[in-house]
């Protein structure tokens, strides 16, 4: 199905838009736009992630009306990103995904060159250590690196066998030679572990990755993990900062986003005109300049960049409260129109504030949730694999005019 979306038509030609290239959907009246849903679900990337922040889509036009120099903007961004996170350097990323295939990468070469072009193979320590609790569909991307898990503890509160999972001697046990990094998955659960974990890791010059994507916010967030010591952090772009979907923040020491850096940058240029600032690559590290990485696969644009750098703005300029009052407003209006609806998150002005509509039974939230997906313009509402009979709006995604279509659709 496709829905008309009229506003998609730009009265006025974008800045920086060319007579070359027309009209962006074309010039007939009406233009529609594929896939068209009402997103009550969050910031998933399957339904396209969050709306941009104020001045992302501008930030994104001016930086088409200009040419740059990439490693020159990367570095820029870098230092905005190493600010935000009180990180030593920082590195723009296509996606936090991408930030722990380069994390992992840059932990596999540190600064050999060699090792750098062999990736994912070659010589060197492959193993990365993990926590099977830790484990998740986006440590993948670990492996693309070429990285081998290595998993340790056991997840008994998960598989309600018991209350004890990983512990820091566990993961110490599994330290040694082949050792090239330990990953760490944060969640509200684990939060309280990565300090211990970073001690264990540290005593023996091992690195800590830690997957931070969906963990803003609080704001606060931004600078806790690297406060807490880990050594680089991934946060997604396009979940709650705002920015283009395919964008991250890789945050973390000098050497290894340097060591990142290299991997994803193109490097089609004669190695002694490659002069990028200092305090973002320091070549004096290097044998030479690497060929196109692992990471090259990953590239980002100057438009993804400036969209990043955007919302990150945006998001500094804002306090937990203020985003926090702005979604409960969504959520009360939601919730007044809907018999039985109770908001969750309501107080707690960390966390993001949800209408939840609790079912009979996992049957029926299956069946209407379905029901939902299968309209004209189909709604998706969040689930929750340990709450089945409980279907939540969460209000992150939810433009004025999808208000309207949401709560049609629910009445129905
Ligand atoms: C969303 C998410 C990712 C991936 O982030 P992208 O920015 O989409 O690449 C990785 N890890 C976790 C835990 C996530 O929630």
């Amino acid at each position: 199905m496709a829905v008309r979306v009229a506003s998609l038509r730009p009265s006025q030609p974008r800045p920086g838009g060319s007579a070359l290239h027309g009209a962006p959907f074309g010039e007939d009246d009406g233009m529609t736009l594929p896939g068209h849903i009402i997103n009550a679900a969050g910031t998933l990337t399957r339904l396209s992630g969050a709306p941009f922040a104020p001045g992302v889509a501008d930030a994104m036009a001016a930086a088409d009306a200009v040419s740059v120099d990439m490693v020159a903007f990367h570095a820029y961004a870098g230092a905005k990103i190493a600010a935000a996170t009180g990180a030593e350097s920082g590195l723009a990323t296509a996606g936090a995904s991408a930030g722990l295939l380069l994390a992992a990468a840059a932990c596999l070469a540190r600064d050999d060159v060699a090792r750098m072009n062999a990736l994912p193979g070659g010589r060197g320590p492959t193993e990365i250590v993990v926590a099977r609790s830790h484990r998740n569909s986006y440590d993948h991307a670990a492996r693309v690196a070429g990285a081998t898990l290595v998993e340790v503890g056991l997840p008994d509160p998960t598989a309600e066998a018991g209350r004890r999972d990983v512990e820091p001697w566990e993961v110490a046990a599994a330290l040694g030679p082949e050792t090239a990094a330990v990953y760490f998955t944060a969640t509200r659960a684990t939060y309280d572990l990565l300090p211990a974990v970073v001690d264990v890791a540290h005593a023996q010059g091992v690195p800590v990755i830690v997957d931070a994507a969906a963990e803003l916010p609080p704001a606060a967030n931004l600078r806790r993990f690297i406060s807490d010591g880990a050594d680089l952090v991934a946060f997604s772009g396009g979940k709650v900062l705002g920015g283009p979907a395919g964008t991250g923040l890789l945050a973390g020491r000098r050497d290894l986003i340097a060591s990142a850096a290299l991997q994803c940058l193109d490097l089609d240029v004669h190695p002694a005109d490659f002069a990028p600032p200092a305090g973002f690559i320091d070549m004096a590290r290097y044998a030479g300049l690497p060929r196109h990485g692992v990471g090259r696969s990953a590239k980002l644009g100057k438009h993804e960049i400036a969209g990043l750098l955007a919302a990150l703005d945006c998001f500094l300029s804002k306090t937990d409260a203020d985003r926090h009052a702005r979604w409960l407003a969504v959520c009360e209006r939601v919730a007044e129109a809907l018999e039985g609806a109770t908001i969750a998150h309501a107080v707690d002005t960390d966390r993001i504030p949800v209408v939840e509509l609790t079912f009979p039974d996992a049957a029926s939230a299956r069946a209407r949730d379905a029901d939902l997906r299968a309209r004209p313009l189909p709604v998706h509402l969040g689930t929750d694999p340990f709450r089945p009979a409980v279907l939540s709006i969460n209000p992150v995604c939810l433009r004025e005019a999808d208000i309207e279509s949401l709560l049609a659709a629910l009445s129905d």
